[in-house]
């Protein structure tokens, strides 16, 4: 499919344009019975349904399109051990003594566990561990940063800190004041790694249904009866991974939906960079996300590539001929070395974002749970939490959950309030441009 712009015809989604094959899955056409049901084969699902068959369980996976047809296969691909907006201390505030080192470690792990488990399935997905780079924007972010290095390194990660000479000669770009370097974090074809996860889990048992979406969901003598159109499951317990749910389809638990702002996140790929411009940026093929609340994310593709990002700022009108000239600019004020740039292919992704950025583990009744790790950064943590939560339904040993178990908590005016983030990204930019 195509999109006209004032740049030229594009394509949508540049990720399946380098992934292989991917495992092929049916419909389910059948009634069938088994420990676990898990809704959506995004990273989340998938990473649990791996998990729940590492531990022996019976489990379906019911997806109403196919693996990574969500954020999963439509992200940035960047492996960030880090929160967004968030850190250790605030983390403690909100989860204490028990809940918050837990948590803590498990982002500060989180990017090492995902390579980690690439390559003990030998997973097809480009993932290259280069490091996650997150340079100062402004001098004045300088002393928050270098805070903010300390706080993640005493906590256990690898975050240590660059100054601006090393930060501008290993990105390539003389507008940043010196970065955290953690050398942990890196990128990955997020497509890629959403089919093999789905590849690995069925390998290992997992039975996966494409093209099935749960329409309703009965509770009958204790166990759970999931509807889809051509079949049923019947399942002691659920583990319902759909994130933000698609706009057009009913939220099989409204409170949960509620309890989430759903945001759309915009994703663009130049053009094939040549390679004299290539040499000279991102030296360690780095992943990198600055300081700005107006985001700016970039990471070469194995074709040579620079996959970037953004929000539209007040509206969705218009949107992509909006970004595609703003990127480009913001792109050529900082590596001017590229020249024009020029976007290939652009395409646009559902992140669902809590009002705290942390995770939820919802329990939406017995042996029904609804984790969300999105918040716009959410490789690591839906791989970590996935797997977590997989694992607590099976030996119900809450010391390994990295936050509690809770029900639902409807953010107050939603209908409202899921359009803050859109509406507030004016002022958080207007915040970027006046930052020295
Ligand atoms: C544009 C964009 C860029 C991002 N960039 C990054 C990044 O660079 N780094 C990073 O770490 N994170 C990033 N994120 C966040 C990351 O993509 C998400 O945190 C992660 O993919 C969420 O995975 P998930 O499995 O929870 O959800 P999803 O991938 O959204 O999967 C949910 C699945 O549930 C299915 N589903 C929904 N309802 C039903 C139903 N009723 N029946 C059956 N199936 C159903 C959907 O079809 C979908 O496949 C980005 C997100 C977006 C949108």
């Amino acid at each position: 499919m195509s999109t006209d712009t004032p740049r030229g015809p594009l394509r949508q989604n540049y990720w399946p344009t380098t992934a292989g094959a991917a495992a092929a899955f049916h419909r389910l056409d059948a009634d069938i019975d088994c420990d676990y049901a898990v809704i959506g084969a995004g990273i989340m699902g998938l990473n649990s349904a791996l998990a729940l068959r590492e531990n022996g369980a019976s489990v379906t996976v019911l997806e109403a399109e196919h693996p990574a047809t969500a954020a999963s296969g439509r992200n940035g691909g960047l492996v960030v051990p880090s929160l967004p907006r968030v850190g250790p201390a605030d983390v403690m505030r909100v989860l204490g003594d028990d809940y918050g080192p837990r948590l803590v470690r498990l982002v500060a792990d989180g990017a090492q566990a995902v390579f980690d488990l690439i390559a003990r399935h030998d997973m097809k997905c480009d993932a290259v561990q280069g490091g996650w780079i997150n340079p100062a924007h402004a001098g004045e972010l300088v002393d928050g940063l270098k805070a903010r290095v300390d706080a993640w390194s005493r906590a256990g990660s690898r975050a240590r800190w660059m100054d601006r000479a090393q930060a501008c000669e290993r990105i390539g770009s003389a507008w940043f004041h010196g970065a955290l370097y953690d050398e942990s974090g890196g990128h990955l074809n997020p497509f890629a790694y959403t089919q093999e996860l789905a590849r690995t889990a069925s390998a290992k048992g997992a039975r996966i249904h494409i093209d099935s979406p749960v329409l309703r969901i009965d509770a009958a003598s204790g166990r759970y009866l999931l509807r889809t159109p051509t079949g049923t499951v019947r399942a002691t317990t659920i583990l319902q991974c759909t994130n933000a749910a698609p706009s057009g389809r009913r939220a099989l638990a409204p409170a949960v939906a509620r309890s989430v702002v759903p945001l759309t996140v915009f994703q663009l790929a130049t053009s094939i960079v040549p390679q004299a411009a290539r040499r000279a940026m991102l030296k360690g093929n780095e992943a990198l996300s600055d300081t700005r609340n107006n985001l700016f994310a970039l990471r070469f593709t194995v074709d040579g590539r620079i996959v970037t990002g953004g929000m539209a700022p007040l509206t969705q009108w218009m949107a992509e001929p909006r970004l595609l000239r703003s990127l480009a600019r913001r792109m050529e004020r900082i590596f001017p070395q590229l020249g024009e740039v020029r976007f290939d292919f652009i395409w646009r992704g559902g992140a669902a974002l809590t009002p705290d950025f942390l995770p939820r583990l919802f329990e939406v009744g017995p042996n029904w749970y609804a984790p969300i790790g999105c918040n716009g950064r959410g490789i690591a943590m839906t791989t970590t939490l996935g797997q977590r939560i997989a694992d607590y339904t099976v030996d119900r040993d809450a010391s390994r959950l990295p936050v509690p178990l809770m029900s639902a908590a409807p953010i107050k005016a939603h209908a409202v309030a899921r359009y803050a983030p859109q509406l507030l990204l004016p002022v958080g930019m207007i915040q970027d441009a006046m930052r020295r």
